[in-house]
């Protein structure tokens, strides 16, 4: 921590909105609190390629005037410039849960990566004119980052400035998801401060639950599907069996785009009890993506931070997230050939809306053959591969070219990891009248606006959705 260079004046603490704020993407805010800045996440902002780099190298305030950072959660946009923030001069430590910490060497060493590529394909497209592009962030600074961390967990009370504290709480959302609950000094008496991260469903298999959230004088909640309804997980997953049956029977091939972290495991949980009970027949399953296999060992290191049901299994040997059927590809060559491969097979593999990623290869070859299914299991952005997959058009186009739509495109929309309307529902009712404001962060302005409603009928007083910038004062 560094040290205090005048006396801390006694005012409220205040937060303010620098990400995914009206959006969803590039999570992060900055708790003022005396003299101490304390930002809650480091998401990456993805979009646009120039307006994300431009986003992504640019931080509002100076790095090295932050003090601490406190991650919710290891997917992208919640820690992903975090390189970027410690390559720039930040110095303090890094809070997360344990299996946070275990996923973020694996996500972040990918995202790296990503970089390095992304430069490096610039620089050959490059005109030589033009100045030579760097990488966002490299191996070696996420390294930095590692030796930055200080795991915490979760319920344990931990200060993180002289006059603040915190604790995580579950949030059920991946594997190591936290709400963060955060006691800061105020002008006459401590203020509370809840973030709700990233939180997940009620129902859902291998985690554990959300936990309940604690009153607060400000709740900062994300409200991705604040205004919508999630078809039921046992439905959803009935559909999925239905269409791997419809498939076998044409002897054609299931390709399933999903990203590596969160709903590969969930999808691989689901075929696995289904060759089980015997409601899809024994075919060869591959996840063919080197992350994965990676996320997958970090889930199976860390039984006690799953549900009972799977922590059970796992000691019993069952080949959790892989084994009983499932292969995973890391190696190059050998995906390559799946597609090729004679009879029926399940490939899971990523990016979860087909933009990019080692789903396009498959797609490429069995985009065109109507024996297979493409089932998409992720919300798909305007504009993504997978979102023209789903427009009524005997072609799609990607790769530079047209490619005729012959594959049977199913949208399942009920394995989403975000919590829905009804989710909110019941995590929120409890607080009305024990929260002073709410500020609804993580979603597009309509699921966004369409919550603050539901919230001010069920009789909260102050709730509003910020814009990038704004600021609250937690009093
Ligand atoms: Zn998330």
């Amino acid at each position: 921590m560094k040290p205090s260079t005048a006396p801390a004046p006694i005012t409220d603490p205040t937060l303010t909105f620098w990400g995914a704020a009206g959006g969803v993407t590039g999570s992060m805010h900055l708790l003022e609190a005396g003299n101490h800045k304390v930002l809650l996440d480091c998401g990456l902002h993805q979009g646009r390629r120039e307006d994300a780099r431009q986003r992504n190298a640019h931080f509002p305030f100076h790095p090295h005037q932050i003090d601490a950072v406190i991650i919710s959660h290891a997917h992208i946009d919640h820690c992903g410039n975090l390189p970027t923030l410690v390559r720039q001069g930040f110095d303090g430590p890094i809070y997360c849960t344990p299996p946070t910490r275990d996923l973020l060497r694996v996500m972040l060493a990918d995202s790296a990566k990503i970089q390095e590529e992304d430069a490096a394909h610039l620089n050959i497209a490059r005109n030589y004119a033009e100045p030579w592009v760097q990488p966002l962030y490299t191996a070696t600074d996420v390294e930095k980052v590692f030796g930055r961390i200080v795991q915490v967990p979760y319920n344990r009370d931990t200060d993180v400035t002289k006059s603040a504290r915190f604790r995580f709480i579950e949030a059920g959302h991946v594997l190591g998801s936290a709400m963060v609950f955060l006691t800061a000094a105020g002008s006459d008496r401590d203020r509370t401060l809840t973030f709700s991260g990233d939180m997940g469903r009620r129902g859902l298999p291998i985690l554990k639950p959300t936990g309940a959230i604690p009153p607060a004088d400000v709740l900062v909640c994300e409200s991705t599907y604040g205004n919508r309804v999630h078809r039921s997980f046992p439905e959803t997953v009935e559909k999925l069996y239905s269409a791997i049956r419809d498939t076998i029977d044409r002897e054609g091939k299931v390709l399933i785009p999903a990203f590596s972290l969160g709903r590969t495991q969930l999808i691989i949980h689901v075929l696995q009890l289904g060759l089980r009970e015997r409601k899809i027949p024994e075919i060869p399953i591959y996840v063919d993506s080197p992350l994965a296999a990676e996320v997958a060992e970090v889930y199976r290191s860390h039984p006690n931070s799953l549900s009972p049901e799977i922590a059970q299994a796992l000691r019993e040997g069952h080949g959790l997230l892989g084994g009983d059927g499932v292969t995973y590809v890391r190696d190059f060559e050998e995906s390559t050939l799946l597609a090729t491969q004679r009879g029926p097979s399940v490939i899971i593999a990523s990016s979860g809306m087909c933009d990019a990623g080692r789903i396009q290869q498959h797609l490429k070859q069995l985009v065109d053959d109507p024996r297979c299914t493409i089932v998409l299991v992720s919300y798909q952005a305007q504009g993504t591969v997978g979102r023209k997959l789903l427009e009524p058009k005997p072609t799609v186009r990607f790769q530079g070219r047209d490619w005729n739509k012959w594959i049977d495109v199913l949208h399942l929309d009920g394995f989403s990891g975000h919590a829905d309307k009804n989710d909110f529902l019941a995590y929120l009712s409890p607080l009305a009248g024990n929260v002073g404001k709410v500020r609804l962060i993580h979603g597009e302005h309509e699921q966004a606006d369409a919550l603050a409603e539901t919230l001010r009928g069920l009789g909260f007083e102050d709730v509003s959705v910020p814009n990038p910038g704004d600021r609250v004062t937690i009093g």
